[in-house]
């Protein structure tokens, strides 16, 4: 392979499409990114392949493949998202989309998937063959490898572990459910919680910088907080609990070596992780097992276009070898 051949990562989310061209080596070359078209994120995620790809050309590289992590649940064979609860793709048929247009191998995947696989390449599990991501954005994206190879389960649906229920009378979830643990801890539910606290604490700084109970969002909690607001500080002590009690349960599902917390709900800092890893420790304690080793995401916001540039690659080197053989012919 030419030292100057390049992959490009595509990470689609509900805000932004963000491309990447990224290096043999995982390392991310440039970067670009496409507010996500509300309901055509299939279009948004075409225009930024191609300007990703142009730009590699521009820089002297030769995209070889295309990675791509896509918000929703997502067929690995056929490269289809088969439900998205927080986004619109107009063509499902993602991978055969995007084929269409480019002319280079694309693999698509969970973009929580992507974002573990490229931790575990080269972020903060490197080299972990046993691990865990959780993503706290606008909900709770996972990804988990297990034994080396990331847990896709029949149809690739699998690692959805936000969606496991916590309390079935809980709130209403975008999936269907009630009680989600996403319900509990993502960016969208500390707003909610905020918002909630708020209507009996009216002297709460999170309503002077909203303007109002209602506008409140996690910014704001993040902010009262860091500036002791006791109502923002214990929203985000119940969050982080929950959090806790999340990566308990994630512990005794995998038992992973490492457990890698992304997503920008993790910017709250303290007021949110102290909690959770009390939370974590006092569970795992009750069960006499080892601590958890926690990690804070290396890669950041470039964590789904490594990871989803590093499956392009190890997919067309294995020649698709990771697929399910029980699978195949189906
Ligand atoms: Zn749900």
């Amino acid at each position: 392979m030419s030292v100057r051949s390049a992959a490009i990562g595509v990470d689609v989310g509900g805000t932004t499409v963000k491309g990447g061209i990224v290096a043999m080596s995982g390392e991310v070359l440039d970067r670009l990114e496409h507010p996500t078209e509300a309901q055509a994120a299939t279009k948004t995620t075409i225009e930024v392949t191609e300007a990703a790809i142009a730009r590699a050309q521009e820089m002297g590289y030769v995209p070889v493949a295309v990675g791509i992590g896509a918000a929703g649940f997502v067929d690995v064979l056929s490269g289809s998202v088969t439900f998205s609860p927080n986004l619109v793709y107009d063509d499902p048929d993602l991978a055969d989309a995007v084929a269409a247009r480019v002319n280079l191998p694309v693999m698509v995947d969970n973009d929580a998937n992507a974002a573990a696989w490229g931790e575990r390449a080269v972020g903060a599990a490197k080299g972990a063959n046993n691990m865990a991501l959780l993503v706290l954005g606008t909900g709770l994206g996972s990804g988990f490898v297990s034994n080396g190879r990331l847990v896709r389960g029949f149809t690739g649906a699998a690692a959805e572990f936000g969606h496991t229920v916590v309390d079935p009378a809980g709130p209403r979830c975008n999936c269907g459910l009630r009680g989600c643990i996403e319900q509990y801890v993502s960016g969208q539910a500390i707003a909610r919680m905020a918002r909630e606290a708020a209507q009996h604490n009216a002297d709460t700084s999170m309503i002077s910088f909203a303007g109002s109970a209602d506008a409140i969002t996690g910014y704001d909690v993040a902010r009262a907080a860091r500036e002791m607001d006791e109502v923002a500080r214990d929203v985000l002590r119940t969050a982080g609990r929950m959090l806790g009690l999340a990566m308990s349960n994630v512990v005794n599902i995998f038992d992973p070596e490492v457990i890698v917390l992304g997503g920008r709900v993790v910017e709250a800092g303290e007021p949110f992780l102290g909690p959770a890893r009390d939370e974590l420790a006092r569970l795992l304690s009750e069960q006499k097992r080892r601590p958890a080793r926690l990690q804070l995401s290396a890669l950041g916001r470039n964590a789904g276009i490594v990871g989803a540039a590093a499956l392009a690659i190890d997919e067309m080197s294995r020649g698709g070898a990771d697929r399910d053989p029980e699978r195949e012919g189906r």
